[in-house]
């Protein structure tokens, strides 16, 4: 059973090629991002905490994510991997799902880190911010994204390449020529 970690700044493609990953792999997905917007979607108390945050462009808490990370993890027994896309955004985070993972006699098997420079992020997310829907996809928003990435989630790169499990991957090309350099990193493992 693989464990991935897909990585990268808003707007990288994490979602794109999780997509793509569920294709041909048949792996389990958990976007902490999905799972956050459901909550919104439904109202929850969890829901209401998180859109304060998210429309700020900061970070959901940790104790919050970590929890709801736990519950969901529990519903993915049978699958033949798992793709995390968007977790983890902290270094928290990260040694959170080590221990979550060691419990089941597990580790991440490879963070796939997808490099984009800013630029390019932000042209993407004002794109995506036509169709999406998101309130989190507009100018001020994403630039506080990026920010919040830059000081808070960039840091669990350095988590992972002091654990042996780091490959970075060009997130720049053709989503099929991108997807291939995923295939590659996730067969070699
Ligand atoms: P995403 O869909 O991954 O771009 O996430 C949208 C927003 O949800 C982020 O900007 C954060 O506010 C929140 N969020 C998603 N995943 C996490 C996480 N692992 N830790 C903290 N906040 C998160």
């Amino acid at each position: 059973m693989k464990y991935l970690v897909l990585f990268g700044p808003p707007g990288s493609g994490k979602g794109t090629q999780s997509e793509n990953i569920i294709k041909k792999y048949g792996y389990g997905h958990i976007s902490t991002g999905d799972v956050l917007r459901a909550e919104m979607a439904n109202k929850t108390e969890l829901g209401k905490t998180a859109k304060d945050y998210i429309e700020k462009g900061q970070l959901v808490p940790d104790s919050l994510i970590i929890d709801m990370l736990a519950k969901t993890l529990d519903g993915f027994k049978e699958a033949n991997g798992i793709i995390f896309d968007g977790f983890p955004r902290t270094t928290a985070q990260a040694v959170a799902l080590k221990e979550m993972l060691k419990a089941r006699g597990a580790d991440v098997t490879v963070m796939l880190n997808l490099i984009v420079e800013e630029q390019e992020l932000i042209t993407r997310l004002l794109k995506r911010g036509e169709t999406s829907g998101r309130s989190d996809d507009n100018l001020e928003t994403i630039q506080k994204r990026l920010d919040t990435y830059n000081s808070q989630t960039a840091p669990v790169i350095d988590f992972y390449e002091k654990e042996g499990k780091l490959a970075n991957i060009k997130g720049v090309g053709t989503i099929d020529g991108i997807f291939a350099l995923v295939c590659k990193e996730i067969d070699a493992k």
